[in-house]
């Protein structure tokens, strides 16, 4: 099988995971595909093929180098699909040889490059679209493609020497929840990668720090008639609150490094209100200085309304990986020069969000973010082109080639 055949074959299946769900995998159909590739795996001949109950799946493909101590390492994609646009009867078509021009999806929905300029670096390619009514599930499928792809490469070229690889597939990584039940003992890696970043050449190893906030404010709701003196409207707070924080950091006013605070939600009447953000920094001390820039806001509103007026709920959501990834930028090193033997320009960029990476990193797995190959990721028009794929399939095999070698 090829790696297009492969990856068309996923798209078949609807993955998406969603937001408002107990259970794990968050939706149930996410376990069909899982048995799907758990057969996959088994078929190819990798060993030790597991899912468990969470839907998680291990696999193995054994070293074959004898009496040579070379670092046991891994590749992990997702393949739940996003909750933001649905996923379900995915119509996958090839664009071969793409020239530059308007790609019609369907009637009336066109993928052009004067709105996705993105499309204009794969002319001459062949590129995988939907039919603009759905996802097309390269996040995180062209990820699965690539790294079956490249075991089943190593496993038919012998004279390729590698250590021994495990494989991971997992679902909920949409929702944030696809380490949370990642068993990094039981994957028994030195290090990772995932295999899950966007266009080629794409290398990710900083992510934000963040956390959430929720902040409550009591008001006191008098008879607006008779209110003078004794009504503490809520809602106005509320507006003084959010004036506080400064307006040009804000996720709209930001970029590269630069770290913001974000108001997700807002409740309020004169009684109560109830304010949510987002707090996002790559850097450690400045993300903390930002978590405490919330308590002196809230602090300075108190000393003016009264003790207890407003009180604030701060909770840390993930770190930059960067700090785990630094010890040890052998990680990074092996990528890039697998890149640059693969002929691939490495575009290595902060991560402004988060990744299941770096919470396996904070597992005590190293796990940098390399790219999949997809575009225009969670909508209609999401492609990748077979040529990124294929790149991406040829670094996983140089990484492990590279790996070998990494003692000597
Ligand atoms: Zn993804």
């Amino acid at each position: 099988m090829d790696i297009t055949e492969r990856f068309l074959n996923y798209t078949k299946f609807d993955t998406q995971s969603a937001e408002d769900s107990n259970s794990v995998p968050s939706t149930p159909k996410q376990l069909i595909f899982a048995e799907y590739l758990k057969k996959e795996l088994e078929r190819e001949g990798l060993e030790d093929v597991e899912l468990d109950d969470k839907g998680y799946i291990y696999a193995t493909l054994p070293s074959n180098v004898k009496g040579k101590d070379i670092p046991t390492i891994g590749f992990i994609s997702h393949y739940d699909t996003s909750p933001d646009c649905s996923g379900a009867d995915i119509k996958a078509r090839i664009v071969e040889n793409y020239t530059g021009g308007d790609i019609v999806l369907s009637e009336g929905i066109v993928s052009s490059p004067k709105k996705f300029p993105e499309l204009l670096a794969h002319v001459g390619e062949d590129l995988i679209v939907t039919d603009g009514h759905t996802l097309l599930g390269a996040d995180d499928k062209a990820g699965i493609a690539e790294i079956m792809q490249a075991m089943c490469w190593l496993r038919d070229h012998k004279e390729v020497k590698h250590g021994k690889i495990r494989v991971a597939f997992n679902p909920d990584e949409e929702i944030g929840m696809g380490a949370h039940h990642f068993d990094v003992e039981k994957f028994g890696c030195e290090w990772a990668y995932t295999m899950d970043g966007g266009d080629v050449g794409e290398l990710e190893f900083e992510n934000f720090n963040a956390a959430g906030a929720k902040i409550t404010i009591k008001g006191v709701s008098v008879h607006p008639g008779y209110a003078k003196g004794k009504m503490v409207n809520a809602s106005r707070l509320a507006a003084e609150f959010i004036g506080m924080l400064p307006a040009d950091e804000t996720p709209e006013t930001t970029e590269d490094y630069q770290g913001f605070y974000h108001l997700t939600g807002l409740k309020s009447n004169t009684e109560g209100a109830i304010l949510s953000y987002i707090i996002r920094d790559h850097d450690r001390k400045k993300f903390e200085m930002r978590k405490e820039f919330i308590g002196l806001c809230v602090k300075k509103m108190n000393e003016k309304y009264g003790d207890g007026t407003v009180t604030a709920e701060v909770r840390d959501q993930y770190y930059n990986m960067k700090e785990k990834i630094d010890p040890c930028m052998h990680v990074i090193d092996l990528v890039l020069k697998a890149m640059q033997d693969c002929g691939v320009a490495p575009k290595v960029k902060p991560i402004r969000g988060g990744t299941d990476g770096a919470q396996l990193s904070f597992k005590g797995l190293p796990c940098p973010n390399i790219f999949a190959g997809g575009v225009n990721f969670h909508g209609p028009y999401e492609f990748v082109s077979i040529q990124s794929m294929q790149k991406a399939m040829e670094v996983v095999i140089r990484i492990c080639e590279l790996t070998a070698e990494y003692n000597d």
